[in-house]
């Protein structure tokens, strides 16, 4: 194996600023590429080059294989680190990059290929003895065989694109009268999104939970996981906030899934970093979901717990080196949480909200909190890619502790000039079935629900997010225009409300 020496980073935003620092600290050289709209991006500004590979669609840019295995040449980058998201789990990508002499950081393209069908993957993940949602293996051939095994296999069930991803082509279907339409639908939505219309159908897990193992894995043979992340706060089937350890899991269960999801790992030649996701249900029975063989967006909180840097050990394994230790040194410290920012406003059906930001206040700063952030005050959020502006991240000795940590820092958390999720944020945090550890995925729709009932609440809620917005804004306006309800006095009132609201 090659020394590596300088990397190429193909991604943007915060994942290609995470990616810096990660090698800058090991003392090489950082890399990027951008697009049109990024010319003034924070990755931009911290790498030691960059180079310009094309118009803002990411189709024209972020997506351009040639492209950028060219740019990695005429950089002489001996690497490239794909991040997530993009051409990360594109097997060819990875292929043409080896190809070229240049060292992909993840796993073999043979491993991604396995993983990246939805159906292929739990045909071998049954043969290896990993737990799978019981459904079919095949996808669905016409709609008398979606009859069939749907009313065999009894309702609630879940029609899933074997291509998918990000939750797309996906529809749950509770009585057989819905069940042609949603096929349908699943199978359009599959075709537009995946350019593949497979659909294949698995139980309904209810009151579900989804908890997934980080793993790393070396070209030894040394296969070890780090722990678990709860990731049951989805919006859409999309995770918003994610913790670690799980407060719902046993440590029986934990070393349980931990084991199985080597086994995973080892079942494809897996190298380098990967999460195995499971469905887990009420009585803590688990089963496979499917594997990312990438950096999960969610990464931080495990490093948080374990003090293990994943992107140098990504670094480390690619370029050949053995892991530095065992799974018995794997002892997870703490409790984490990280909430995603998004530029997207949570009163207006979350609906994207780029534009330039005008006051930045990172409450990165204090004990225990990390912000992954891939904006500055003065950059304007492009509408071209993923809303996600900032990870944060709060560390305490307890879950207790980590989540007061968090209300605090989004507290603090000043963005002006875009909206984001952080009021959002705030009332899940507050809510008693989250704070009791037991909460499910159906968590933010049972929110949804009552906030819309409940004019009197959404109101309040409105109200605070209002009164955040109006204390950013108020920094770079005169101090006489904060209302009452929106000075910083606010967060003790914010507390004594708090009996107002009911979810
Ligand atoms: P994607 O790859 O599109 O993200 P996943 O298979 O990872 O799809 O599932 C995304 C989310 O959908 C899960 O985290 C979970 O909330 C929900 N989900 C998936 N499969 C099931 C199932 N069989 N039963 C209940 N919920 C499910």
């Amino acid at each position: 194996m090659k020394k590596i020496k300088k990397i190429l980073i193909a991604n943007r935003g915060e994942i290609a600023v995470r990616i810096i620092r990660a090698i800058r600290e090991m003392n090489l050289s950082p890399v990027v590429v951008y697009s049109d709209a990024d010319k003034l991006s924070l990755h931009v500004r911290l790498a030691d080059e960059a180079y310009y590979i094309g118009e803002s669609p990411s189709t024209l840019s972020y997506l351009k294989v040639d492209k950028i295995i060219e740019t990695a040449k005429i950089s002489g980058a001996d690497a490239i680190h794909p991040g997530y998201g993009f051409l990360a789990e594109n097997a060819d990508f990875a292929q043409e990059i080896e190809k070229a002499g240049i060292t992909f950081i993840g796993p073999e393209p043979d491993a991604i290929i396995k993983m990246g069908s939805k159906t292929r993957s739990r045909e071998i993940m049954s043969a290896a003895g990993v737990p799978v949602v019981p459904g079919t293996i095949e996808p669905i051939k016409d709609t008398n065989e979606l009859k069939d095994i749907a009313e065999k296999m009894g309702f609630p069930l879940l029609l899933k694109a074997s291509a998918g991803g990000g939750g797309k082509g996906m529809r749950k279907v509770e009585k057989i009268e819905e069940l042609e339409k949603a096929y349908e639908r699943a199978k359009s939505e599959a075709a537009s999104s995946f350019g593949d219309p497979d659909v294949y159908i698995e139980k309904y897990i209810e009151e579900p939970h989804h908890v997934e193992i980080q793993i790393l894995a070396d070209n030894y043979g040394n296969t070890i996981y780090l722990g678990e992340r709860e990731c049951s706060v989805q919006r859409r089937y999309q995770k918003i906030i994610e913790e670690t350890p799980s407060p719902f899991i046993t440590d029986e269960v934990r070393k349980e899934m931990g084991d199985i999801a080597v086994r995973a790992a080892k079942a494809v030649n897996y190298r380098n970093a990967g999460t195995v996701e499971f469905i887990v249900d009420k009585d803590q029975n688990f089963y496979f979901l499917e594997m990312n063989t990438r950096l999960q967006v969610e990464h931080p909180i495990t490093e948080m717990v374990t003090g293990i840097d994943l992107v140098k050990e990504q670094i480390r394994i690619a370029s050949g080196e053995k892991l530095g230790y065992a799974q018995e040194d794997i002892v997870p410290r703490g409790s984490s949480i990280e909430c995603r920012i998004y530029a997207e406003d949570p009163f207006n059906d979350f609906s994207p909200s780029p534009g330039k930001i005008i006051e930045y206040v990172s409450p990165a700063g204090g004990i225990g909190v990390r912000d992954d952030s891939g904006v500055y005050e003065g950059f304007e959020v492009p509408i071209f890619y993923d809303p996600l502006i900032s990870k944060l991240v709060t560390w305490g000795r307890d879950r207790e502790e980590a989540i007061n940590r968090m209300k605090r820092a989004l507290f603090e958390y000043r963005i002006a000039g875009i909206k984001t999720s952080i009021p959002y944020f705030l009332q899940i945090l507050e809510n008693e079935e989250f704070l009791s550890g037991n909460y499910t995925t159906n968590l933010i729709e049972r929110i949804e629900s009552v906030k819309k009932e409940d004019p009197e609440d959404y109101e309040f809620v409105a109200l605070f997010a209002t009164g955040l917005r109006n204390l950013e804004m108020n920094t770079t306006s005169s101090q006489n225009d904060v209302s009452p309800d929106c000075s910083a006095s606010n967060w003790k009132k914010y507390g004594q409300m708090k009996s107002l609201r009911r979810f």
